[in-house]
């Protein structure tokens, strides 16, 4: 069926945005998503609070990102931290402002966020298709959905798609459009997991008592001398190894590391408040017929799972000696052995790559058809960089198809 309606596919955070921009300028849409509901990763986000943006400034806000080109910089800079504040307190939900600079809406849920703006789409006449699951192109250039009352097919004036990544398939995105793609010619970059836990060859000790435990007050780094990154923020440990806070921080360089060697190296500081001379001070002062568990406790405060990893990490002789010690509590080398599977990743790298797009994000091979959000190459920490770049993509992709329709 021919129409001079727009379709958006997905409805997640980047189709919805799409869909506002267009239903905005009077067009008409179709939101179609495979799901039985709307928005299930952007609800799951939320789930311990969704941190949508970043303060912080344009320059700063956008080193976050990694692997992106083309106009991107230009898309966050019109949809940054400012405009996410202000769309959100449009819609009723004010934003709160977190001690780091992160940005949440002050209910922290996303179900009444999102609630909201499905009732403003709404209002705006857009419709939204569920468990319409798009399939591919029919041979006329339309597109093929699977509903459970069987196939169905459109031809819109323009499409937007809004799929997703390939990690958490249970909600929704599972990658598969990026088969029907490369089938189509559009170069995609393959899937890799981002802001996702590794694995570590733990002692049985450490799985058995430390699965679970949160590490605070540390700092962490990976590659410092090769102009790496470092980071502080807590993480914790798994039965399977690493996960979550500053982990996944770095995790973009981690896991470039480990595609390069093999392994990567993560470096601990376990007490960055101290400097070495200072511990070494403490630990020679301490009387050497304590036990090395209650010299670092004692001299130190370093307790529980701080000091397990100690023990893990470094040479146990050579704790015994304060300045080897100093060293080695100020860089402990923490060595990943992989990611976890790309499906438990928070979000993944990887997608059509931005030469298949152009300014207005419109496949250049498909001429009539946009890309936003996660689908994406572009790759970014949590912290609500992920979001903002979803909206602000999804802003640009409708912003294309209004110049493409008025043209
Ligand atoms: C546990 C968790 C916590 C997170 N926390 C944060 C956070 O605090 N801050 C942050 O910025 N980001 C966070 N993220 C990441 C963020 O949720 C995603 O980056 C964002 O939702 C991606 O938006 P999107 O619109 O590009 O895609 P998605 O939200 O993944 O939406 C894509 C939609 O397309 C649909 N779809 C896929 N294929 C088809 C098809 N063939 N036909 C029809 N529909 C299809 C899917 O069902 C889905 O609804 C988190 C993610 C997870 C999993």
């Amino acid at each position: 069926m021919k129409t001079d309606r727009v379709a958006v596919i997905g409805s997640g955070p980047a189709g919805l945005m799409a869909a506002e921009v267009l239903s905005e300028a009077g067009v008409g849409v179709d939101v179609y998503e495979a799901m039985p509901s709307a928005g299930r990763k952007f609800l799951m986000a939320g789930k311990s609070g969704l941190n949508i943006s970043h303060t912080g400034s344009e320059h700063d806000f956008l080193m976050r990102y990694h692997d992106y080109s083309g106009l991107f910089p230009d898309y966050i800079g019109s949809f940054g931290p400012d405009q996410v504040t202000a769309w959100m307190e449009d819609l009723g939900m004010p934003a709160h402002v977190g001690p780091t600079g992160r940005i949440f809406p002050e209910s922290m849920k996303a179900s009444p966020l999102l609630r909201a703006w499905l009732r403003r789409l709404a209002d705006r006449g857009v419709d939204l298709h569920l468990k319409h699951r798009w399939t591919g192109w029919t041979p006329e250039g339309g597109l093929a959905f699977a509903t459970p009352e069987g196939a169905v097919t459109v031809q819109p004036a323009a499409t937007v798609f809004a799929l997703g990544g390939g990690s958490w398939r249970r909600l929704g995105s599972d990658g598969g459009w990026a088969e029907l793609f490369a089938a189509a010619e559009i170069p995609v970059a393959p899937f890799r997991p981002s802001n996702c836990g590794f694995t570590v060859d733990w002692s049985e000790r450490m799985r058995d008592q430390f699965a679970g435990a949160p590490v605070k007050g540390v700092r962490l780094s990976v590659n410092l001398a090769a102009g790496g990154q470092e980071t502080r923020e807590e993480f914790a440990v798994t039965a399977r190894g690493v996960e979550s806070g500053g982990v996944y921080t770095l995790s973009a360089l981690l896991r470039d590391a480990i595609e390069a060697n093999g392994t990567a190296t993560l470096w601990l500081d376990l007490l960055p408040d101290m400097d070495a001379g200072e511990i070494a001070r403490r630990l020679t002062a301490a009387p050497a017929k304590q036990s090395l568990s209650n010299r670092l406790r004692k001299a130190l405060n370093l307790t529980g799972v701080k000091t397990a990893l100690l023990y893990e990490c470094a040479d146990r002789e050579a704790l015994n000696d304060p300045a080897r010690a100093a060293e080695a509590i100020k860089a402990l080398p923490l060595v990943l052995t992989g990611t976890v599977p790309l499906d438990e990743a928070i979000s993944t790298a990887g997608g059509v790559t931005w030469d298949a797009l152009d300014e207005g994000l419109m496949l250049k091979a498909k001429p009539g058809h946009f890309c936003a959000g996660e689908m994406i190459a572009w790759d970014a920490p949590t912290g609500g960089y992920l979001i903002t770049a979803c909206m602000a993509t999804g802003r640009a992709a409708g912003g294309g198809v209004l110049k493409l329709l008025t043209c």
